[in-house]
């Protein structure tokens, strides 16, 4: 792709008087935003001007404006096996066992293609920070996170790239097959270069990285307990799928003779470095336990109710103080990587279990401040003064918003699904609907070609 346009960091931006906005906060931004050197300096109440002169204006009369999204949990990789027949239909250990043997077949090159897909999707969709975990690295995709580095910088967005690992084949009771699986020493010396050479630090970070062996059926207990304890020395954060199926809590059982929040105590991450992918079976002590904690979830509705495999108690785990945050999981078991309308299943599917007094707002709160939380990032999530310039812009002029009245409400209700504006760090990454630079005809015609190259062997 050609390079993005950027602003002067130096200017001062004002977005002017949005239709609507949703702070995350208790601060009144009817007046707008005043945006300089990428950081939001000034929030404006309803009628209040900028405190000092702006070089630049953006009227935002036709805009619902709202932080940038957050999303926590993700496989890019797997937009390469959206809606495969053979698995459209199955629950979450023959899903897996079904499409490793295809996976274990990605090249660099569907990777690259396959992360701006998936990267490209969630962008226009309002997200502005992405979390990928990437557990397959087969023979020549040992680089499999440097190809993804490279594809978030290109589009200008934000990601916690996690690092990856399977480490338990079917020869020692695992799920994953022989061939998909590494050696301990390897995922930890790719590691540790991963994060000496990528992990930034501080709110302006672009690129972080966390460690994540996949899932307690594929990993042994010994590369958990080691990457809790180079997370702590390095100072990144970890992730895991944890608690998805009851199928899971069964091998736990069999496999460790615990239950799945006892493992994660006994590998050392039961701690507040820890976001766990799913987080559905828990017990009212295990919850109590994680808020203790500060262990975080990434919720990921869609996902949840593809595979059938239970409803996250979202409320109860965020009133014992775990932080929560939203994710669209992998593409192959989603099939689509839109934020926004994740946000609108996470609030249909957690009104299904508390009843329909859930607000809209709290569902973008967790599409927002909580995935913040959960990413520990704690300048992202929010407009307030200080915090990083990522914005989502939306318009409701399109058919579907034709007759609605509370424009917040109207996001989730009738079904937003595409941003009209989209900024990450100050600059605009997402004008008219459209990804400057991005030739998404092309993409999509080389995309579908791996895809179907990628399951045709
Ligand atoms: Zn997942």
């Amino acid at each position: 792709m050609t390079a993005l346009p950027t602003t002067s960091p130096a200017a001062r931006l004002w977005i002017r008087n949005p239709q609507a906005s949703f702070t995350a906060n208790s601060l009144d931004a009817s007046g707008g935003l005043v945006i300089s050197g990428g950081i939001i300096v000034e929030v404006l109440a309803a009628g209040q001007l900028p405190s000092a002169p702006c070089q630049q204006t953006f009227d935002a009369g036709n805009h619902v404006l709202l932080p940038g999204l957050i999303n926590t949990h993700h496989h890019f990789y797997q937009t390469l096996t959206r809606a495969w027949g053979p698995v459209a239909n199955a629950p979450l250990f023959p899903w897996l066992q079904n499409l490793y043997p295809v996976w274990a077949r990605l090249t660099p090159r569907d990777l690259e293609l396959a992360t701006t897909v998936a990267l490209a999707e969630l962008l226009l969709s309002g997200c502005t920070t992405a979390a990928d975990h990437h557990y397959l690295f087969p023979d020549g995709l040992e680089h499999a996170i440097d190809v993804e580095v490279d594809v978030v910088r290109q589009l200008g967005m934000r990601a916690t790239l996690t690092r990856g690992s399977m480490t338990l084949g079917t020869d020692d009771g695992g799920l994953p097959p022989q061939p998909t699986v590494q050696l301990p020493e390897v995922v930890l010396a790719d590691s540790e270069r991963l994060i000496r050479q990528y992990h930034e630090r501080g709110d302006d970070a672009v690129i972080q990285i966390a460690l994540a062996p996949c899932s307690p059926f594929s990993v042994t207990k010994e590369i958990m307990a080691e990457s809790a304890a180079m997370a702590e020395r390095l100072d990144v954060r970890l992730h895991t799928h944890l608690a998805e199926t009851l199928d899971e809590e069964d091998f736990c059982r069999e496999m460790f003779g615990l239950r799945t929040v006892d493992y994660l105590d006994s590998v050392g991450w039961l701690t507040g470095r820890t976001w766990l992918g799913h987080g559905i079976h828990f017990s009212d002590a295990e919850i109590a336990r994680l808020g203790a904690a500060g262990t975080a979830v990434a919720h990921c509705p869609t996902s949840n109710m593809r595979l059938a495999s239970g409803t996250a108690r979202v409320l109860e785990l965020e009133d014992a103080g775990v932080p929560v945050g939203l994710g669209v999981d992998g593409s192959a078991s989603n099939d689509a990587s839109n934020m926004i309308l994740e946000a609108r299943q996470a609030l249909y599917l957690q009104r299904l279990r508390y009843g329909a007094d859930v607000p809209v707002e709290r569902a973008l709160g967790w599409a927002t401040r909580g995935s913040a939380a959960v990413l520990g990032r704690p300048g992202l999530g929010q407009l307030a003064p200080g915090m990083q310039a990522d914005l989502a812009l939306f318009r409701l002029d399109d058919l579907r918003f034709s007759g609605s009245h509370d424009p917040i409400a109207a996001l989730l209700l009738c079904a937003a699904d595409r941003a009209d504006r989209v900024m990450v760090g100050g600059a605009w990454r997402v004008l008219d609907g459209q990804i400057p630079g991005l030739d998404i005809a092309g993409l999509i015609a080389e995309h579908s070609a791996a895809a179907r190259k990628l399951v045709n062997g």
